[in-house]
This record gives C-alpha cells, structure tokens and sequence, in this order.
C-alpha cells in the first residue's frame, strides 16, 4: 500500500514521511531526491537535465548514491536545490522519474513523498495527505535546516514556488481526494499521530 505525502517545501513532508515510514514499518520513498539526482548530475555535466534523467542510476536509502556516488550532502546544497527545480520542470525529466517511481512503490508498503505522488505517481493511494505550512513558517523550518538566513531562503522559496504553479503538473495543486493539513503551529509528533491515524483508519 502506499501513503503519499505531497506538499511545498518546508511544509515538513520529510521529517513527517520518515516518522510515519518508521512509525508504521513501511519503506520512506524521497522523490525529490532523485529530482535533486538529475538536476546535480546534469549541473555536473553541463548537460541537458532531459538528457542525463534517463542515463543515471539513482539509489535511495539511508545514503543516496549516484552512480555509485555517495551525493547525500551534495544534493542539499542551494546550488543543487535550483538545479533540481529546473530538472523537474522538464517534461521528459518528470515522465521518466514518474515511471522509476511507480515501479518502485508497485510492491509493498510505502510512505512516498514528493509534489505529484498522490495525483500522478500513485493516483490510487490507500491515504493521501497534502501538507501545508504559512510560507514563513516554511522559509523558518528550511533556514534551520540549511544554516541559512530566513530572508534569503524566503526569496528563493518564492522563486521555486512560482516555477512549481507554473509547469504542465501543477504539483503544489493537491489531488481532490488528498487530507489537506496545515502543520504551521504544530510538533512533528502531532502531525505524525494525525497521518497514521488516517492509515489506520
Ligand atoms: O522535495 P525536494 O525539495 O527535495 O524536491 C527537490 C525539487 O524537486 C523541488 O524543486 C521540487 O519541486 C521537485 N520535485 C518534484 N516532484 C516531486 C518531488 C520533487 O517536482 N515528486
């Protein structure tokens, strides 16, 4: 079964899949860290994102690898993080992680989360959660975790936000059939208790 977790960024989607992941004993599937893959990869290059997204071979886990790299850290840079937005603005970048993805989730039990996973990647998930947050409430969550300044990571958010409304999948759109839940003001260990309880529903 899969649980998809979608939502902008900083709305909490990681810390939140992990915890359910681990909470319910399913395997956390990070999306975006193969969008971050392709984007790091055809920065590297100097290529075409379309052009590398179909060539490496990407490895999720507790270490992401590409080709056999260990990238882990180097995907989170801000550098990666604008690559990644770029790569998966591309239309032919997205239709093949798509693919890789739904294969991926096709066998057991998944938290997979992402922007498209509950309107594209998996449509038919048994729980599908949109997760929300005030935008400088998810600026504040990113700083933190980056050692960055609010204000800069607000600019930039805002900038990625734009591009994310404006391509073929609007994935900050939540699928009709999706939980909406706003996490500002709220612990992780409650926005937790609220998605498992919806599994178990
Ligand atoms: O979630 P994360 O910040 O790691 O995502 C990296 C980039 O990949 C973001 O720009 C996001 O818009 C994009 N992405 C996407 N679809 C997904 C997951 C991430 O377009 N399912």
């Amino acid at each position: 079964m899969v649980v998809a977790i979608d939502g902008p960024a900083g709305a909490g989607k990681s810390s939140v899949a992990r915890a359910v992941a681990a909470a319910l004993g399913f395997t956390y599937l990070d999306s975006g860290a193969m969008y971050r893959c392709v984007g790091l990869a055809a920065f590297e290059r100097g290529a075409e994102p379309a052009e590398v997204a179909g060539e490496v071979r990407i490895e999720l886990g507790e270490r992401i690898l590409l080709d056999g790299r260990d990238v882990t850290d180097a995907i989170r840079t801000p550098e990666a993080s604008e690559a990644a937005s770029r790569a998966a603005a591309d239309p032919v970048v997205r239709r093949a992680l798509v693919t890789q993805q739904q294969r991926i989730v096709a066998d057991g039990d998944w938290v997979a989360e992402g922007r498209d996973i509950g309107t594209v990647v998996a449509p038919d998930a048994a729980v599908k959660v949109f997760l929300t947050a005030s935008p400088e409430e998810r600026a504040r969550r990113r700083a933190v975790q980056i050692g960055a300044d609010v204000a800069t990571v607000l600019a930039e958010q805002t900038i990625r936000d734009e591009r994310d409304t404006t391509r073929e999948h609007d994935p900050l759109a939540a699928a009709d059939d999706a939980v909406a839940l706003d996490t500002t003001g709220l612990s992780l260990e409650d926005v937790v208790a609220r998605v498992t309880a919806l599994v178990a529903e």
